[in-house]
């Protein structure tokens, strides 16, 4: 952050800032710009500017280079490619991630394993440790969950992609997950970040549910800052007053994310809109924003599921989807991953 003076500023309102960039834990050089002076600010934790601006003598504050160090765009211009398996995130194409919102038996799980992976799906995702807004929901067959997805993925040789809610799930997920999820309400734990971190496996962070692109990527510089490269973010919509919508999908997180960072997103539009007849529209104008992957809930009867019935894509439906992404990415130049 750069705080450009008054010409006219005498030393104590450039001592004045120098002792608030102080207090606030920065360090803070004086400097000379076009002939003004000015004070230039680093290290610390990130700074509201307005604490400067109001301050006598000060002309603008200007953001400086971004907190997230690690993540930044300038960190690696040619851009992250997570792989996982024989999938790459981010190289270019989109990948669809696909599968039950939850395991809930072995039939569901496998049926829709092989309906995925026929339709295109290069992922299976599916939750055995489910976050519940309700403790008196439905959170999952726990190890028993993880063991079926185990076999799903032999039996369809797709990798698996699933959540750790806490530490302790999480040394049981490791031993299975080829891409270890972090959920949007856990995107703030820096405890569980740098624990999954050190799994050395690929982790698929979501956006919290009010969480700012910033935060987003501060979230990811815990895991990049413990070693591990292999970051793929993911938007899943935000809360804001809109009712007509589970979430708010922000597509425009995409380009964002893409201009700030070097990390894929990908884009999960059955969370963000929790209605399956708004899935379709929102993944073709995700693919369209650039994503660099969708994660579909799918179920093969849906009003017998036992979490987010309501957002699941029927076998049908998502194989038509797939269609039409493929045919989309085709026209875009993105298609190899989708049209397999
Ligand atoms: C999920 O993908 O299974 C999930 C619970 O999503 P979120 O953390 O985005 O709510
Ligand atoms: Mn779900």
């Amino acid at each position: 952050m750069i705080i450009l003076m008054r010409s006219t500023a005498p030393g104590e309102d450039l001592d004045r800032v120098v002792r608030e960039a102080e207090a606030a834990g920065l360090r803070a050089q004086v400097v000379e710009a076009s002939g003004r002076p000015a004070v230039v600010l680093s290290g610390g934790d990130p700074v509201d500017p307005a604490r400067f601006e109001s301050l006598p003598g000060v002309v603008q504050v200007v953001p400086g280079a971004a907190p997230w160090r690690l993540a930044a765009r300038e960190a690696r211009p040619e851009g992250t490619v997570v792989r996982v398996g024989d999938v790459a995130l981010g190289g270019g194409d989109c990948v669809v991630l696909a599968g039950p919102c939850a395991v809930e038996s072995e039939r569901q799980l496998l049926e829709t394993a092989q309906l995925v992976k026929q339709a295109g799906a290069r992922l299976l995702r599916g939750g055995a440790f489910k976050p519940r807004t309700s403790p008196y929901s439905f959170e999952g067959l726990g190890l028993a969950g993880l063991r079926l997805l185990a076999r799903a993925r032999q039996e369809t040789g797709l990798p698996i992609v699933t959540e750790a809610l806490d530490e302790t799930s999480l040394s049981q997920v490791e031993e299975v997950a080829d891409l270890i999820q972090i959920g949007t309400r856990n995107m703030h734990n820096a405890g569980l970040l740098r624990r999954a971190a050190r799994t050395g496996k690929p982790i698929l962070l979501k956006r919290g549910m009010a969480a700012t692109l910033e935060e987003l990527l501060m979230a990811a510089e815990y895991i990049l800052a413990e070693g591990n490269r292999n970051v793929v973010l993911c938007e899943r919509g935000i809360r804001t007053f809109s009712r007509h919508s589970r979430y708010t999908l922000d597509l425009s997180i995409v380009p964002a994310v893409h201009e700030a960072s070097h990390l894929p997103i990908v884009v999960d539009p059955s969370h963000a809109t929790g209605r399956r007849d708004r899935v379709a529209p929102m993944s073709r104008a995700a693919l369209a924003a650039g994503a660099d992957g969708l994660l579909l809930e799918v179920h093969p009867s849906p009003e017998r599921s036992r979490s987010d019935g309501p957002q699941a894509l029927l076998p049908a439906q998502f194989s038509a989807l797939m269609q039409e992404l493929r045919a989309l990415a085709g026209a875009l130049d993105r298609g190899r991953e989708v049209a397999r």
